[in-house]
């Protein structure tokens, strides 16, 4: 009994490439395991059809064949379709963005791993105040990493001595095949035997038995741009871990502590300013220390409550652009509690002289 892979894609035996494409993106994006928590197997079995159909229709000389024969030759060496043929889909970078972001590996789609290397990136976070922030930093930060080791070399052999592994001839990896009956699942995984080196050591370096890694206290120096914004990523290259002498990079997630006095809002720096009666209808200016940096600020006559007074240049540099956004200060008018009584002699003859005229002033 042959398989119907244009039922699995619902579609007609005439369909055009694009109609494959639409109907495998759709399907595959419906029963994406990740996708069905709830219903995770049943959505694994529909996932693996549907890219079997999918790998065979997409394929001119594949669809050609199973037209013609109701079977398809999946190639040499394997008479099933096999996980590790799905990163061959060129055309599908943004599905795999989308659902195979977060994969730490190991999980159901390790043979989609093309190196099968254990998750060689680390992730750090690091909080500075929002002034660190405001005209950027360098920071320190310690944390542990492997690295190969020196006594071997990173080959976890004593003396560097290694000979092929014979488990997986030397590949690093191993093809496992999984499920029963009609259909079976070949995944690629690392070779156990060799943990991927595709070399096994004669004797055991005795530094670091054989693991040909060291752990390691790394302290190294951050640097923070200017205008860093909460949630700003930063890369160290060469800085995460070491297996098979291959190193990831070190992430640093940077967070921003709130001020009592200042926000940011995009890349404008934003606080309030209380300022008298008297200054908001007179206008003024007043002194505001800006994260050390001391800006004389114009309030204009007639300045209402909460208006904005605008600085231009004087927010946020922004990381990627270089441009600085606003200091954006909002307005806020103080109405006395106590007055003395000259004060109050004061606002009555004020308020006598507003109300010769209609409303105030
Ligand atoms: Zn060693
Ligand atoms: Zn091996």
């Amino acid at each position: 009994m042959s398989k119907d892979y244009y039922a699995t894609l619902g579609i007609e035996k005439n369909a055009s490439e694009e109609e494959i494409r639409k109907a495998f993106r759709t399907l595959a994006k419906k029963w994406h395991p990740d996708t069905n928590p709830e219903n995770k197997k049943v959505a694994e079995e529909k996932f693996k059809e549907i890219s079997e159909a999918y790998e065979v229709l997409s394929d001119p000389q594949k669809r050609k064949q199973y037209d013609q024969t109701g079977t398809v030759n999946f190639g040499e060496g394997r008479s099933d379709f096999s996980w590790q043929d799905f990163s061959h889909f060129g055309d599908f970078g943004d599905i795999f963005e989308q659902v195979f972001r977060g994969f730490g590996g190991g999980d159901f789609f390790s043979g989609f791993n093309r190196q099968n290397d254990p998750q060689l990136d680390l992730l750090t976070e690091i909080a500075i105040t929002m002034s660190e922030a405001y005209h950027g930093t360098v920071k320190s930060i310690k944390y542990r990493r492997s690295v190969s080791c020196e006594e071997c070399k990173g080959t976890g052999a004593k003396d560097g001595k290694v000979s092929t592994c014979p488990i997986c001839n030397g590949s690093g990896q191993q093809r496992v095949v999984q499920g029963q009956g009609f259909f079976r699942m070949v995944s690629v995984t690392t070779c156990r035997s060799c943990n991927g080196k595709g070399t096994i050591a004669k004797e055991q370096c005795k530094v670091c038995h054989g693991t040909g890694l060291k752990s390691l206290v790394e302290s190294i120096d951050v640097s923070i741009p200017k205008g860093a914004y909460d949630g700003l990523r930063l890369r160290v290259k060469g800085k995460g871990q070491t297996h098979n002498n291959r190193t990831g990079d070190l992430y640093v997630s940077v967070q921003v502590r709130n001020h009592p006095n200042f926000r940011r809002s995009e890349d404008n720096l934003v606080t309030d300013m209380e300022i008298s009666f008297p200054d908001a209808a007179l206008g003024t200016e007043k002194d505001i220390d800006i994260f050390g940096k001391n800006t004389r600020v114009k309030i204009p006559a007639g300045t209402q409550p909460m208006d904005l007074v605008r600085i231009k240049g004087e927010g946020f540099q922004n990381v990627n652009t270089g441009r600085s956004g606003d200091l954006v200060i909002r307005v806020r008018i103080e109405v006395p509690k106590k007055l003395t009584s000259t004060q109050k002699t004061l606002l009555e003859q004020l308020r006598n002289e507003g109300s010769k005229k209609k409303g105030w002033l």
